[in-house]
């Protein structure tokens, strides 16, 4: 590419409605434009980009076995009724209504329109497995689109779907695609990892992210330092070894008055004890139903996300200070696991209190706790479960080395289906036997532009985005620093032409500008590797090359630029996509 003939705008001051690194530098580098709220033009090199990473996403799904199809965006609500997620998705499904008065969303995801698909294409065991992706617009309406192309609300996705006709074939197919994604995230040139993941609102029971890691990333990760073991969770999912049940002979229950206290710490430090041997309880509406009381020791968080599973409910909440008088008759602060569940509360207790001896809780009456507290003797729950927040610093629940945190941005997730929508919509194949048979399925999905926005986020420095040589919008950045310099130029013209034929991704900077701005620019885009053909240099034989992550440029010989370069495009492409374990 000629720069002269592109359309490349480049913005000097940071856009205001940029809150995060890429969404500044892709507005700046000239990679999108915005439209409106949540929705972008993806400018030619922002395309340049993303086409890349759907050739890397497309090779490895085909070379995986899978097919690809193309759905529409638009598609009817009886089918999202069939499964019941026209009621459930609420506001974040766009809809609209056609001229006869049908109603249609505007595909979120692709769930319903595949099983369908699916159900009236195959019916026979022979048919199966299959797995079928797309690449495609989606649409969802946040509340506060936010971030770019990271939070839009229409934005590029591959999705794919499996159907296998039992749970361990199904389970071979969603292997399958856990390599494919690690393949594809090594090919992009991503520092990244897979964890394990809450199965959220979709459903099925095993999960994994694709996180890329970066300390901007609004996901924290938790991860075992011991690297043999591997173990790497998301936040909502992550575990850790629970502390020994202790020991302690059992102490006499004992009300004490506890003026004006309302924190852990404060309560602690009132009884002279350690907050670990505290318990706190905290009360949640569940379902817009019932209440329910949560214990957990005094030094550690809730993970709501967990907590929302071991009680089954599809939504929980804190109560609110009324509710929590009306219910327990105490205020807020007070409340404690003894005589709760005669109040009609269900009791759930994390694991790190069930072990605890002689513990202290609320008195569930303004200004009282107990201490002494003992788990049977003096309360019993109705659950006791995992739902504590794993936090740096705590024990690894497989091998017992230590947890980390880090940051990480989630570009792709993996799902085992099972039979939630082959079941809801009657997707059925007929077995050996003919006996009809559900069909077992799976989901993966990659965020297309949000890839390429993470890519930003991992690869940048005060100057500009530094790419990954697989997905830059050009690979090499050809720059003569005066384009009257005959001579120069002349070299740069024929080395642009050389690069093109042997296939490298080349753009020229033919513009006649001052060199300062064609440096700036060439940083700011972050061309992996830059040619700066100087007239003083040039004199003596000799040409800068530079590759953008680097301080320092080479002077190499102009005649060895052309096999330097093509070589260096090369390898830095060529990545080791064996699995990962
Ligand atoms: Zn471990």
């Amino acid at each position: 590419m000629r720069w002269k003939n592109a359309l490349i705008n480049t913005i000097r001051e940071t856009p205001k409605e940029a809150e995060t690194v890429s969404h500044k530098y892709m507005l700046r580098a000239a990679m999108i434009k915005k439209l409106g709220a949540g929705i972008y033009d993806l400018l030619p090199l922002g395309l340049r980009s993303v086409s890349k990473v759907m050739n890397i996403i497309r090779q490895e799904m085909n070379s995986s076995g899978a097919q690809e199809v193309m759905l529409p965006v638009l598609s009817p609500a009886e089918l999202w009724q069939e499964t019941g997620r026209w009621a459930v998705y609420g506001r974040e499904m766009m809809r609209i209504t056609d001229r006869h008065d049908n109603q249609f969303a505007l595909g979120p995801t692709h769930e319903e329109v595949i099983t369908d698909l699916v159900r009236r294409e195959i019916n026979s065991y022979k048919q199966l497995p299959v797995n079928l992706y797309q690449i495609q617009v989606k649409f969802r309406d946040e509340i506060r689109p936010r971030f770019g192309v990271m939070r839009a609300r229409e934005f590029i996705m591959k999705d794919a779907y499996s159907f296998d006709r039992d749970e361990k074939a199904a389970m071979e197919s969603y292997k399958i695609m856990f390599d494919t994604y690690n393949r594809i995230c090594k090919r992009i040139g991503f520092k990244y990892r897979p964890v394990e993941a809450d199965s959220g609102a979709i459903g099925g029971n095993m999960s994994a992210e694709f996180m890329v890691l970066a300390e901007t990333g609004e996901d924290t990760i938790i991860y075992c330092e011991n690297e043999k073991c591997g173990y790497a969770a998301n936040m909502e999912k992550a575990v850790f070894a629970k502390p020994e049940p202790q020991t302690a002979a059992e102490e006499p229950l004992t009300k004490v008055h506890t003026p004006n206290i309302k924190t852990v710490g404060e309560l602690a430090a009132f009884l002279g004890k350690k907050p670990e041997e505290t318990a706190k309880t905290i009360l949640y509406i569940v379902d817009e139903k019932k209440m329910a009381g949560a214990v957990m020791r005094g030094d550690r968080e809730i993970n709501e996300v967990k907590l929302k599973n071991v009680l089954g409910a599809n939504e929980i909440r804190l109560a609110t200070p009324e509710e929590i008088l009306e219910k327990t008759g105490a205020p807020v602060g007070f409340a404690g696991p003894i005589n709760l569940r005669e109040k009609g509360i269900r009791l759930a207790i994390d694991d790190t209190v069930a072990g605890l001896k002689n513990t202290v809780t609320g008195g569930n009456e303004q200004d009282y706790h107990y201490t002494g507290v003992n788990r049977g003797r003096d309360y019993q729950e109705n659950l006791a479960a995992d739902f504590a927040k794993a936090q740096k610093g705590d024990r690894c629940a497989k091998c017992g080395g230590i947890l980390n945190e880090q940051k990480g941005i989630e570009v792709g997730h993996v799902f085992y289906l099972g039979t939630k929508y082959s079941k809801s919509m009657k997707a059925t194949y007929l077995d050996e036997t003919g006996k009809s048979q559900l069909m077992v399925m799976g989901c993966y999905g990659i965020g297309v532009t949000r890839v390429v926005a993470a890519a930003i986020e991992q690869n940048n420095d005060e100057n500009g985005i530094i790419w990954p040589m697989a997905i830059a919008p050009y690979e090499v950045a050809v720059v003569p620093v005066n384009v009257k310099y005959a001579e120069g130029m002349e070299y740069a013209e024929k080395l642009y032409t050389d690069l093109k034929a042997a296939g490298v991704d080349v753009i020229i900077d033919d513009r006649d500008i001052s060199p300062g701005v064609k440096f700036k620019d060439a940083d700011l885009i972050g061309f992996p590797l830059r040619v700066v053909v100087g007239e003083k240099n040039f004199k003596d034989g000799k040409v800068e090359v530079k590759l953008r992550r680097e301080k320092n440029f080479e002077l190499a010989d102009k005649d060895a630029v052309f096999g330097m370069v093509a070589e260096t495009v090369r390898r830095e492409k060529t990545v080791d996509t064996g699995a990962l374990r």
